[in-house]
């Protein structure tokens, strides 16, 4: 497995790796790998096929974290990162560092302004502008096929794929599902941050995607308005004062506008703070 320190190097050996026609998969993470990661790293490997070039980005990108966010405390053990690479057969791992990713004076950023204007930009005003940007970076530098992401950042998704239809780039963007605990607790590498009180109460996001699913099967004749099924699956957050729910949205899966009435393929969008710990999570209808 070959590692690349400096944007450089990486993009002089993706641009080779092009011309000899291999195909490039690419999974961009902030590292502190867990199944969910990993679950990318073998999609990316089947794309790319046996003998194609799997890329995974290791780097938690400054310019995605707002003032006062966890960019410092962020879990990181990259020791143990490069050893899943390696052993999920990886081909290159990219783990720069700041000042080569924002070399000073840096000035250019990418913004999508439609889709990041809502649900998760709203507490976090500057956070898709760092995402589109580093992701963009990372397009130009590997210049892959195909880049992998999960479902479990929804909103994030749908806002990679709508700035690489607006910028041409020609990537196949490919969304894997998301990987739960056993209990449903969406895996993340923020989970690290829960006490063991916060971390029992954090399943109950899953649990309202599931009461919402539940509702809907139990009697899938009835008109459901997305407040009625709203205040039903609340209803849960009762029985669990350390999660503070910050949105919960049911909305259209491309355009992430809220819906009126439930229908199949809406999308459930869930924010939660547990203490200062941010969770997220969000399933279809
Ligand atoms: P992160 O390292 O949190 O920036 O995530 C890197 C990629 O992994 C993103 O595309 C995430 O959506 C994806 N991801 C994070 N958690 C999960 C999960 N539980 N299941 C599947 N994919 C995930």
């Amino acid at each position: 497995m070959k590692r690349f320190q400096s944007p450089g190097s990486l993009q002089s050996w993706c641009l080779q790796k092009r011309l000899e026609n291999n195909p490039i998969a690419l999974v961009p993470t902030m590292g502190f790998l867990h199944a969910g990661h990993v679950s990318l790293i073998r999609k990316a490997r089947k794309a790319a096929g046996p003998t194609g070039i799997v890329i995974v980005t290791l780097y938690v990108n400054p310019t995605q974290f707002g003032q006062g966010e966890d960019f410092d405390a962020y879990p990181r053990d990259l020791k143990r990162d490069l050893a899943i690479c390696r052993s999920e057969g990886v081909n290159a791992v990219f783990t720069p560092s700041h000042g080569s990713m924002y070399a000073s004076p840096y000035s250019t950023y990418v913004n999508e302004t439609l889709l990041s204007r809502q649900w998760e930009g709203i507490q976090r005003p500057s956070h898709f502008r760092g995402v589109t940007t580093i992701v963009s970076k990372l397009f130009l530098l590997t210049q892959p096929h195909v880049a992998v992401f999960g479902e479990k950042d929804f909103q994030q998704a749908m806002i990679i794929r709508q700035m690489t239809r607006d910028l041409h780039f020609p990537i196949r963007i490919l969304l894997g599902p998301t990987l739960r605990e056993k209990d449903g607790l969406a895996m993340s590498s923020r989970n690290a941050y829960l006490t063991e009180n916060q971390r029992g109460q954090a399943t109950v996001l899953y649990q309202m995607i599931q009461l919402a699913r539940k509702e809907l099967r139990f009697d899938p004749h009835r008109k459901w308005t997305s407040s009625r099924l709203g205040s039903v699956t609340q209803k849960l957050l009762q029985a669990t004062p350390l999660i503070r729910l910050d949105y919960m949205a049911f909305v259209d899966p491309h355009t992430l506008q809220q819906a009126k009435t439930i229908r199949k393929g809406i999308r459930m969008l869930l924010a939660a703070y547990a203490g200062k710990t941010r969770l997220i999570d969000n399933g279809s209808l």
